[in-house]
């Protein structure tokens, strides 16, 4: 155990090095305070620094998938509408140069434990190689993904061949030409799997437990000029982005499916559908996610839309099947290029029969049937939102896990803040907007929301700040109440914690959108009326 002498003091410890601890620590440093961020991986990005599986990009669209600060933007030029993680990657390095951000920085340093020690009012936070840190504050920007879900598959651990999950891909490029892939999920990162790897392997088959109903992202590339000439209209972008529910500069309709005729509504889809990414979902009606018959009639459009694209009628079953298994729009709608042509190609299999084991040389279906494989790509997804607060050995007052706090239940207030944890702040966490946003919009209002309360604190001289009891049952009820007026909570998905077993069916994110988040979040400050605050003694 390292003496106290070893103990690295600093007013605050940013966790995670993803769009919210960048623009945190750029934040603090420039406000006065001293502090260290904590990245477990080699490099800056989030889930932009360990993505790198065959066709890893984001589906956000550039310019707005990206810091407002005018030195990043008018600095960096991007290459395509939709960036690669390569791209992503090269634009953190950008930011780090721009921001200054290494020198501050601790890479491949895993924080394993958050300790409140109550008479210091101090935090202790501990890495997996030995490190100590004590700090005012805890920042935790540790975002959506990143505890992996690994399925439990009997025989997994026989497999002979390579198996990589999707959030563990191996940096060193792994070569699918001529090589019989199995594809395990259709989850955006299945779908991006699939787009690379049908073009080159000699068999692809995915596994598919629930169909994607992923729409066209219209991915292309970005001419210089475009870039150049589009400069001026960044910053209003950004500024229709912070006042939008999502995080997105979109025109979002307040009509209602059966306001229109049905050539109206064919219409509107169409165009939508034309436009590409998030514009489908939610440029078109209001009610797609509130009334059952709108849904219906959304699904229709997109079924025939998709059908159109396969030749095959045993993989249209499958993949765009009569009746619809969940209601449309209910998960997060994943962006495809050319999914549904590859999933047509005759080296390509679909497989809906659940998986029954592994062999050491491939996969065994309920049915009985083996399919051979050189190379295993697991895209189940992440113990998302909450997986990676839950199991950091974060203890507040009284020694109490957050994993033990939430084990029946997640409750914040403002998904920012959690009572028992004073002096500890969460940047796109749970109950809170979240991954129902661009991201990183969002990320900045809520790191200078948690800016304005340290610089708060200071000014009033106060110690500690905590969530009060009262108004975080509050807060739960109410993110649970907007979940519970959407057909969204019907659906099994990692918004609601449904994809990890185990794990409690609640829904995880917050529906009011960006602007009422925000005024809830600036009201609860007024005269501390949201926490309690105790003096610097
Ligand atoms: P995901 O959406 O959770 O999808 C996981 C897939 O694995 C689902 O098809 C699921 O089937 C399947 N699955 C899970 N456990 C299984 C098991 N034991 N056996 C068979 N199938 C199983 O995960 P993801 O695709 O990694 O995406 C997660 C999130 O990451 C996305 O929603 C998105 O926010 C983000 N992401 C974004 C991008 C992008 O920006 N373009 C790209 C990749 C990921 P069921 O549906 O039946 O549960």
């Amino acid at each position: 155990m390292p003496s106290a002498a070893n103990i690295v003091e600093r007013d605050a410890v940013v966790i995670g090095g993803g769009f919210g601890g960048c623009y945190l620590l750029h934040l603090l440093r420039k406000n006065g305070y001293s502090a260290i961020l904590l990245e477990a991986a080699p490099r800056l990005g989030g889930v932009w620094a360990t993505s790198c599986y065959p066709g890893a990009r984001v589906d956000c669209e550039l310019p707005y998938y990206g810091f407002s600060d005018p030195a990043i933007w008018s600095t960096w030029n991007w290459t395509e509408r939709f960036p690669s993680y390569k791209e992503l990657r090269d634009y953190f390095t950008h930011v780090d140069k721009v921001w200054g951000l290494s020198k501050d920085v601790l890479f491949n340093t895993r924080v394993n434990q958050v300790e409140r020690e109550d008479t210091s009012n101090t935090w202790l936070i501990s890495t997996a190689d030995g490190q100590r840190f004590r700090s005012t504050w805890t920042l935790a920007a540790t975002g959506t993904s990143f505890k992996p879900n690994v399925p439990d598959i009997k025989g997994m651990d026989r497999f002979t061949g390579q198996m990589h999950h999707s959030a563990a891909w191996p940096e060193e490029p792994v070569d699918l030409s001529g090589k019989r892939v199995a594809i395990i999920g259709a989850g955006s990162t299945g779908i991006q799997v699939m787009q690379e790897s049908a073009k080159v392997a000699s068999r692809v088959v995915q596994y598919i437990r629930t169909p994607n109903f992923a729409v066209p992202m219209r991915q292309r590339k970005i001419t210089q000029d475009e870039i150049y000439h589009s400069k001026p209209h960044i910053p209003h972008v950004f500024n229709a982005c912070k006042q939008s529910p999502s995080g997105l500069p979109l025109s979002r309709s307040t009509r209602k499916t059966f306001d229109d005729s049905e050539e109206e509504r064919q219409r509107v889809w169409e165009e939508n559908w034309r436009r590409g990414g998030f514009n489908f979902g939610l440029g078109s009606y209001a009610d797609t996610i509130i009334s059952k018959e709108a849904n219906h009639a959304a699904y229709a459009f997109w079924r025939a839309k998709t059908k159109a694209r396969i030749t095959d009628p045993q993989k249209a079953d499958i993949l765009a099947p009569e009746t619809a298994p969940y209601f449309l729009g209910t998960k997060r709608p994943s962006l495809e290029q050319d999914y549904f042509e590859m999933c047509d190609r005759p080296n390509v299999e679909i497989v809906n029969n659940p998986i029954a084991e592994f062999t050491e040389t491939g996969i065994v279906t309920e049915d009985g049937k083996t399919k051979e494989f050189d190379i295993v790509a697991v895209c189940t997804g992440y113990d998302a939102v909450t997986g990676g607060l839950r199991t950091m050995g974060i203890k507040g007052r009284k020694g109490l896990d957050l994993g033990d706090k939430w084990k029946d239940g997640v409750s914040t207030f403002l998904g920012m803040t959690v009572a028992g944890y004073p002096n500890m702040f969460i940047v796109y966490g749970p109950q809170a907007p979240t991954s129902l946003t661009n991201g990183p919009p969002f990320i900045e209002l809520q790191c200078e929301w948690i800016l304005n309360v340290l610089n708060k604190q200071r000014d009033e001289k106060l110690a500690t700040v905590e969530a009060k009891k009262e108004k975080e049952e509050a807060w739960r009820e109410h993110t649970l109440d907007l979940a519970s007026k959407t057909l969204s909570i019907q659906t099994d998905s990692w918004w609601n914690g449904a994809n990890v077993k185990g794990k409690k069916r609640e829904f995880l994110l917050y529906m009011g959108g960006m602007p009422v988040f925000l005024d809830a979040a600036n009201k609860a400050l007024e005269d501390w009326s949201g926490f309690g605050v105790k003096p610097v003694s």
